[in-house]
Parts: structure tokens; sequence; C-alpha cells
């Protein structure tokens, strides 16, 4: 096989034959050059792919340069399986990855159908390339800290410090989140190559020699009040333990290693990372048992902490389900982020909404913050958040911005920027997406779902409405997504992809698919009973029969 290469594509000429294919192509190339291990086509979260293998990359590529528009491409798992004739209006690709049958939905199954090259595990933005770097859940992570901010700390949190691991593509967001909240973020991460990425991008600020060095940086910084991130080298379960055996007790503690996939993600205290890696294949057995045991010390310490007095979040890798299932009984007194700090935003269908410059051009990403800025000059959140990222984020691959936009707002700066496609303001064309962690798209009952308040955390018709739902909306790509991995049996999500290409067509691609989308989102919160959704269905016209 040769050498690939990882690059995006700039400018605005054509290589397919219209620019919903071409954008969907560069958003493709995009998750690849900003991803953890392209060559092995890992984009993020150990080991969610931009496609099964590189004959079926390659094909996806030769299939979006020819598909006309009235096709539509058909993936499965990653795999192309074949080109539909279908109408102008309907999607370009639909995929479907990684969706097990109830019962035997496991990650032994998972391990043994990939093995067979059967299935491969999307993650949630992989497989249908919409990963936009670490900055994907920045906003995400940023808010969450302000919201304990506003809970715990009288809405500041200088001279505070929050302790965390995991500096991969997800994680890498924590230290530059914590630092735009003003705080002191510890970062503890295996792997030191990891930790160097993160510095080189500039989402990490310094790099500690071991944990004496960094515990005395942390106490310079939070006397100083000064805001910096800084990551240590070592495994979490080591360190967490260590540092409670200190009596220093963090002001916020998480965790985002990739505790959810036992094998190909944690890496135990008992293995050097080397290790870990050569078992993966070897003894993945003893491997999955070893992380299981270790994830049992880490959450224990994580327990210790939330005791001693810090705020203890899961952010979102399943390591309190694996703590519990290990034997640890009260994992489950650590609360999910989504339903501590989110729930009320999610309500509204305020969620993590992206756009992406398909040119390569920052310049567009600026001319739309701006936009922002003057459109959306009631909404603090969305301005403070703008702001904060135009100084901050830095760009990774594809120019790229996120903010957490609701009902209505989607739609309308969607199609403010068509129109700015249309009339040269911008470059090119941009793209659309938003994470499936959104309010209509997901059905996780130990992130997203857990605690519902009507009891529906495993009802998984929710994503499945909100797939079909977008392809009648003529979104440019829809997929369906489930766990692999460790998430194997725990999520059903969806994915929607629009490109705004300038022209009148992609405005009624916006207004459907965009309105849709959250209009579901809220009467998915609406149909549980919870209050915010009920107005917000009510305020904005959205039509919820509000049946008991
Ligand atoms: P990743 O695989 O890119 O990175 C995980 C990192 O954890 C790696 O750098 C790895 O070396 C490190 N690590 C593993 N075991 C460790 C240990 N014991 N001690 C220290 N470091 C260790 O994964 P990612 O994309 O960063 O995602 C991390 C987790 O967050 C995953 O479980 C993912 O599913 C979850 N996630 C949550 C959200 C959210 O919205 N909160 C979003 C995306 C992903």
């Amino acid at each position: 096989m040769s050498k690939k290469q990882f690059n995006v594509t700039s400018g605005t000429e054509l290589r397919c034959k219209n620019w919903r294919a071409e954008g969907l192509l560069r958003l493709m190339e995009n998750v690849l050059a900003v991803g953890e291990d392209p060559d092995n086509l890992v984009v993020y979260a150990a080991l969610g792919k931009a496609a099964r293998d590189w004959p079926s990359h390659d094909k996806i590529v030769e299939s979006l340069h020819k598909i006309e528009e009235d096709e539509t491409l058909v993936v499965q798992s990653g795999k192309p399986i074949g080109i539909l004739k279908t109408h102008k209006q309907a999607p370009v690709v639909i995929m479907a990855n990684c969706n097990m049958v109830g019962q035997w939905a496991k990650a032994e199954n998972f391990y043994e159908w990939e093995k067979q090259n059967l299935i491969c595990w999307g993650g949630l933005t992989a497989g249908d390339w919409q990963y936009i770097g670490s900055q994907g859940v920045i906003q995400g992570t940023y808010e969450i800290f302000m919201r304990i901010a506003e809970q715990s700390f009288n809405n500041n949190l200088a001279g505070r410090l929050i302790l965390t691991a995991g500096l991969g593509g997800m994680g890498g967001a924590q230290p530059l989140a914590g630092r735009m909240a003003g705080a002191v973020t510890l970062c503890v991460e295996i792997d030191q190559e990891r930790i160097q990425k993160r510095k080189d991008i500039g989402f990490l600020d310094v790099i500690a020699k071991d944990l004496d060095d960094a515990l005395a940086q942390v106490k310079t910084a939070m006397a100083e009040k000064r805001a910096v991130s800084i990551g240590v080298h070592g495994n979490a379960a080591d360190l967490y333990e260590q540092i409670l055996e200190r009596n220093i007790i963090p002001d916020i503690v998480t965790d985002q290693t990739s505790a959810h996939d036992l094998v190909y993600g944690y890496v135990p205290a008992t293995r050097s990372l080397d290790e870990a890696r050569a078992m993966r294949k070897s003894d993945p057995q003893t491997l999955m048992n070893e992380s299981r045991a270790s994830i049992v010390r880490h959450v224990t310490a994580m327990l210790g902490f939330q005791k001693a007095g810090s705020v203890v979040f899961d952010n979102g890798n399943l390591i309190r389900t694996h703590a519990k299932d290990g034997g640890v009984a009260d994992a489950f007194n650590i609360p999910v982020f989504t339903e501590a700090f989110l729930r009320p935003l999610f309500c509204r269908a305020i969620g993590p909404f992206r756009w992406i410059a398909l040119s390569n051009n920052q310049e567009d990403i600026r001319i739309i913050d701006n936009y922002i800025l003057k459109a959306f000059a009631d909404n603090r959140i969305v301005t403070n958040w703008i702001h904060l990222a135009g100084e901050n984020v830095p760009f990774e691959g594809l120019p790229a911005r996120i903010a957490w936009l609701g009902h209505g707002e989607r739609t309308q700066l969607a199609l403010a920027v068509n129109s700015m496609v249309r009339d040269g303001t911008l470059s090119g064309p941009v793209a659309f997406t938003r994470d499936h962690l959104d309010a209509g798209a997901m059905a996780h009952p130990n992130i997203m779902t857990e605690n519902m308040r009507d009891g529906s955390d495993a009802i998984a018709d929710w994503p499945l409405i909100n797939g079909l739902a977008m392809c009648s909306s003529q979104a440019d790509l829809v997929a369906i997504h489930s766990g692999g991995g460790g998430y194997s049996g725990y999520m059903t999500s969806a994915g929607v992809t629009v490109v705004a290409d300038g022209t009148d067509d992609a405005d009624v691609r916006i207004e459907l698919s965009l309105t849709n989308d959250t209009s579901l989102g809220v009467m998915r919160y609406a149909d549980a009973g919870y209050e915010e959704a009920l107005d917000e269905a009510e305020k904005k016209n959205i039509r919820h029969f509000n049946l008991a």
C-alpha cells in the first residue's frame, strides 16, 4: 500500500460534479488530516474510523468524484456498498455504522466482527466525516466548567484547580477549555506523543517533568491566580491515587481517557503503553481485565476526591460503568455532565453546532464570526463564546467553528451563510453539521439520556426518527451510528451534514433539515416532560402533540 498523504484541499476548484459531493469529500479528507492515527484511518476515541479499510476509503473517494446529482451513495460501517438512483433532493450519502442487533451488541462480538472485516466503528463524527479536531467539543467542555463555576465557585475559577486525564482527540480540548475558563488545569496522559501534539497545536501550555514538578507549577499558578494548563506523563489510575494520598484536593475532577474501550482505548496501570498496544492483538482478554481493575482504582480515587469536596463528574467515557462492573458499587455517585450541567440547554435544542469553510480560507470563519456577533447580539452565551474562540482556539485542518446554537438560530445562521456564499462575501461553500450528542439525535443511557424524567433513557427510537427525518428533509449526508468497542450496546445516534453552496436548493435543504432537526430535539425533551422543552415548543410554534 502506498503511503497516504493527509492534506486538506484548498480553493474552489471542483473535483466532483457538484459542491454537495465535493464538500463531503473535503470533510472526509479533513477528518483524516486532523485525526489521531490516520494511517489506520482512526480519527479519534481509540477506534473511531473514517472508513472500513483503505480499499473502502478509495472507493468512497472515487464514488464521490463520479456521483450524479440524482444519485445516493450507500455506506455500511465504513464500506461503500453501491450507488442508488434517487432524485435531486435526496441525500448524496446515507450510512449506517456499527449497528448490531440488541442481544448481540457486545464488545466481544464487535471485536470479532471487526477482525472479520464485517463492521467498523464510526465514533460519532469519524465515520460520517464531521470531526473538526479537538475544538469539536471545546465549547461543551468550556460550558461545563462555567456551569460549575456558577454553581459552586461564585462564577470565578481563578486560582481553582481542575484535574483531568486524557489528551487525545476529544480530551485534548480540556486544557484549552480550562484555560479559557480561567482555571489551572492539570492533565494526566500516558502517551508522550499526545502530550507533545496538544502542546504543538496550542491546546496545552506546559509539559511538566514529573508529578512533583507538575504539582509545584500548579501551586504557583493557583497562588498567582494564573490560568494555565499543565500536562504530565503518567497513568491516571496511579497519579490520581498519588495526588489524593498527598491530600491535594482539586476543585474539579473529571477524566477523558478513552475508558470506554478496555482493549483499544484505556491503558491499565499494570502495563506500559507499548505493552498494552502489543496485548491488543496477542491477549485482549487479559488486557480487558487489567483495564477494568485499573479503572476500579481510578474511579475509587475520583470518589475519594468527591468525598473530600471536589466537584467530580463523568465526561462521557463510560468510566463509571466499567468501575461498577468491576465492583465499585457507588461509582454512579459521580454525576454525568449532560444531566448535571447541560440538560436545560438540550431541552431547548441548544447544542454543539459546527461550520467548516470548505475552501480552507480562515477569513471565511472570521466573516461568519462577525455576522454572529451582530445577528445574535442579545445571546450572551454565544457572543461571549465567539469572542473567546476567535482569540483562543487555533484552527486545525479546514477552518471551522463550533457554537451552541438552538432552534431557529441554526437555520438563520446557515441561511445567512448560504447567501454570503451566493453573493461572494465568502470565498467558498461552507458545511454545517452538529455533534451526535445533540437533543434529538442520541440515546445513550450512561451519557446523554441518563435519568431522563420519563425513564426513556434506553429508547433508541429518537435517533432513528432523526435519521429518517433528515433524509426526508433533504440533508446532504445522513448517518445512523451505534456503539462499537466498549460502547457496543450502549448508544445509538444520528448525524447530519448540509452543504451551503450558495444555491437556492441549498436554502431549501438548510431550512428543512436544520429546522426539523432542532424541532425533533425539542419534541424529544417535551415528550419526556421537561418544562423548558414544552415552553420552547410553544414559544417557537413547534407542532408537538402533548399527549400523556
Ligand atoms: P482518544 O483515544 O483520542 O484519546 C484518549 C487518550 O487517553 C489517549 O491519548 C490515551 O493515551 C489516553 N489514556 C488511555 N488510558 C490512560 C490512562 N490510564 N491514563 C492516562 N491516559 C490514558 O479518545 P478521545 O477522542 O480523546 O475521547 C476520550 C473519551 O471521551 C472517549 O471515551 C470518548 O468516547 C469520550 N468522548 C466524550 C465526549 C463528550 O462529549 N464528553 C465527546 C467525545 C468523546
